[in-house]
């Protein structure tokens, strides 16, 4: 791992000999890297687009493999997707998680309004019979509010789900837990799908933030934006989106009403105590 700006972490360089990594020697060494504590979360706040606070933090998972450097979660979460891991994986990223947001809310950091925490499921957790008692679990063990908590979904994921895969989220909605639609505009979502999901937050694709980057931005990609937003207000969602890179692109988006964002123009994703930063108000705290 090569620290920079002293506490931020580059993922392994993709030209390294850590590309060349087969998958088979991963996917072996992912059990014992788990117990040995390889992995680490790093946290990238998401911004409301009203007034530029922070109003939570994306959970991201790293593998600090002691030979190869920091691995990038596409290297490593398909793998353990693949094997089952992700199951245990990501019980781990949840209990620390939700600790960490804990920490925050009890430091005051956030303000008068609770910081949120949002958390990657894969649809193999979706599966598993215990996530809702293990959610409830680990919000209770740490005192966090459901309400702080958000749990990512992808798109793709949730539409292929069949109404028995939805039962868990639905009951983790009704206790208050957020559901976010993650990578939306990839997995062709229809109107009627979009009604019997129980999320309250549509993230937008990185890949329509892109098109807006370019001044003037492309009229065309400005006109879905715009569409999306129209319908996700009145369904009721609330719209994050990814990837914001340029203060062109964030003035843009704001002015098509998405509520908050995500990205590199407001922050990198970084370890805990850089979200004290990005919020100057508690920093004195
Ligand atoms: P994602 O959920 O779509 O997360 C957003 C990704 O975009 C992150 O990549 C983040 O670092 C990156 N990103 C944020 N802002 C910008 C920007 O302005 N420009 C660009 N080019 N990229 C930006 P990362 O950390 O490599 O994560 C990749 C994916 O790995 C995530 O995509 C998510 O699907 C998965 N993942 C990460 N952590 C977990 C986890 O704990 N559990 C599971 N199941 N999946 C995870
Ligand atoms: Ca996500
Ligand atoms: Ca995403
Ligand atoms: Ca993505």
């Amino acid at each position: 791992a090569k620290a920079r700006g002293g506490n931020r972490y580059e993922l392994a360089d993709p030209d390294s000999d850590a590309r060349t990594i087969s998958r088979h020697t991963l996917t072996t060494h992912l059990p014992a890297a788990l117990e040995n504590e390889e992995f680490f979360i790093e946290y990238q706040p998401l911004v409301r687009m009203a007034d530029g606070s922070v109003e939570g933090a994306e959970a991201l998972v790293r593998w600090a493999h002691p030979r190869h450097g920091v691995l990038g979660p596409d290297r490593f979460i398909p793998l353990a997707e693949h094997t089952g891991l992700i199951v245990p994986l990501g019980r781990w990223v949840l209990e620390q998680a939700v600790r960490q947001a804990c920490e925050w809310q009890v430091r005051g950091i956030g303000g008068t309004r609770p910081l949120r925490v949002n958390v990657n499921l894969s649809p193999r957790q979706l599966r598993h019979q215990e996530l809702v008692s293990e959610t409830v679990a680990v919000l209770r063990d740490a005192g966090l509010d459901p309400s702080s908590l958000c749990l990512e979904v992808t798109e793709s994921a949730l539409i292929r789900a069949d109404d028995d895969e939805l039962k868990p989220l639905r009951r983790l909605a009704d206790l208050g837990v957020r559901i976010a639609l993650d990578d939306f505009g990839t997995g062709y979502s229809n109107l009627a799908s979009l009604r019997r999901l129980p999320a309250s937050t549509l993230k937008l694709d990185r890949s329509f933030t892109q098109g807006l980057q370019q001044d003037p931005a492309d009229p065309v990609d400005l006109k879905v934006v715009d569409g999306i937003v129209s319908l996700a207000h009145a369904l009721d969602l609330a719209v994050t989106v990814e990837g914001v890179e340029t203060a062109a692109q964030a003035a843009q988006l704001r002015r098509l009403g998405c509520d908050s964002a995500q990205g590199w123009y407001y922050a990198r994703p970084g370890p805990p105590e850089s979200l004290v930063c990005a919020m100057p108000m508690a920093a004195g705290q």
